[in-house]
């Protein structure tokens, strides 16, 4: 789960972490109290969206400007100005891919006097099983060209977590930005809060970019990413509460209701299966037979008539779809329940696009015999093979 760089920053406030004083808008007209409650003579506007790459992007209205997401004021007045015209537009950014993303909240701070613009990330590095900490003196751009162009201005130190974090890891991230003096205790210090609170809040992913060190002298954190755990969430409710579903997924947002495991993808051809091995097995040989999966879903071991109802909705909603497999082996799952929820989902939105179904495995030919009474317009296919290669041909021809 991600939340806004606002409330990530709220979240650093509270440990003491090196953030500049802002306030977020939610309307235009409340713009010009907040810019003014600022200290100036520069104020920063910006866009609050779950993707980065914001200072770079563009709007896709014109009236909202050419000048990207982030954007800095040299008044009060012209900081209200900028926010109202960026809310409520749509901001694509190199994250957001081609649709964008619409703009709810503005996020108005205290602009800093810049000397350097460094990045530094706290990340779970599953080769290692241990947290590790990147940092580069490349910082403000995007960090895969970086890593792409000039790997050796990237430095990664990986975290014993028996020992924890010491002050030593502090002080490579220090050497490795080219700090030097007092700036080297303040970047201890802070290394050291960014670690309690990635451990605290049971983050995934906690990047800083840029982390800047001021024209005096200080070090400060400007733009703030936070990832957390999503199986980790029902330990932390002051996390789940800055959940803004607006910028999640509405397909993935009603799988999670429902406890489907989904994820939506770029394809034309819906995916029913069970057991995450098997999904992902369809997904590859619908790639194999020329197509290309529309999502990846598993419905569960024990999924209800209901929940089965909910996941063929969901596959059905999305105009992108033009077919559907429901690939199903009856181990725990009986067949006789997912064609009882096929038919009643079908029954429920109708149906505008090819079906294969193929079944196998506990209750089979109950839940043949459940669709063939149906009258339902279902292609039967006998085996994975054979149901990727059906749907694909009655989508392409
Ligand atoms: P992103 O483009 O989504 O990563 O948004 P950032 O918050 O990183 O802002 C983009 C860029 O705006 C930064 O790399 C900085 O160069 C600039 N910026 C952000 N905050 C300030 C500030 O307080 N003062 C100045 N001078 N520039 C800023
Ligand atoms: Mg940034």
């Amino acid at each position: 789960m991600n939340i806004h760089e606002y409330q990530a920053k709220e979240l650093l406030r509270s440990y003491g972490i090196p953030v500049s004083d802002g306030r977020v808008v939610l309307k235009a007209e409340d713009a010009k109290t907040a810019a003014g409650e600022l200290d100036g003579p520069l104020w920063v506007v910006k866009s609050q969206i779950h993707a980065g790459g914001r200072g770079k992007g563009h709007f896709k209205e014109p009236e909202a400007g050419e000048k990207g997401g982030v954007r800095l004021a040299r008044s009060v007045g012209e900081a209200a100005e900028f926010a109202r015209q960026m809310l409520g537009r749509t901001l694509v950014t190199i994250q957001t891919g081609p649709a964008g993303k619409q703009v709810n909240r503005i996020y108005i701070e205290d602009g800093s006097d810049i000397e350097r613009e460094f990045y530094l990330a706290f990340l779970i590095d599953r080769q290692t099983s241990r947290i590790s900490i990147v940092a580069s003196t490349e910082g403000g751009m995007s960090i895969e060209d970086v890593a792409h162009d000039t790997p050796e201005k990237i430095h990664t130190f990986t975290i014993d977590p028996a020992t924890g974090l010491q002050d030593f890891h502090g002080r490579r991230v220090a050497f490795a930005l080219g700090l030097s003096g007092g700036q080297v205790k303040q970047c201890v210090g802070i290394v050291k809060k960014l670690y309690q609170l990635f451990l605290d809040k049971d983050m995934d992913m906690l990047e800083i970019n840029p982390f800047c060190l001021l024209k005096d002298g200080t070090l400060r954190l400007l733009d703030a990413k936070m990832g957390f755990d999503g199986n980790a969430i029902y330990r932390h409710p002051d996390i789940a509460a800055l959940r803004d579903e607006t910028e999640e997924d509405p397909k993935e947002l009603a799988a999670s209701k429902f406890d489907l495991n989904y994820i939506a993808l770029d394809g034309e051809i819906g995916c029913m299966v069970n057991g995450a091995g098997l999904a992902m097995a369809t997904m590859d040989i619908i790639k194999l037979y020329g197509a290309e999966p529309a999502n990846f879903l598993d419905v569960g071991g024990g999924a209800t008539k209901e929940k089965v109802t909910e996941a063929f909705k969901i596959i059905t909603s999305d105009p992108q779809v033009k077919g559907i497999l429901v690939n199903i082996f009856g181990g725990i799952m009986r067949c006789d329940i997912i064609a009882e929820g096929v038919i009643a989902a079908v029954k429920e939105v109708g149906l505008k696009v090819p079906l294969v179904v193929r079944l196998e495995g506990t209750n089979v030919e109950l839940g043949k015999d459940i669709i063939r009474k149906s009258g339902l317009n279902v292609i039967a296919a006998d085996d994975l093979k054979d149901g990727a290669e059906k749907i694909v041909k009655a989508v392409k021809g």
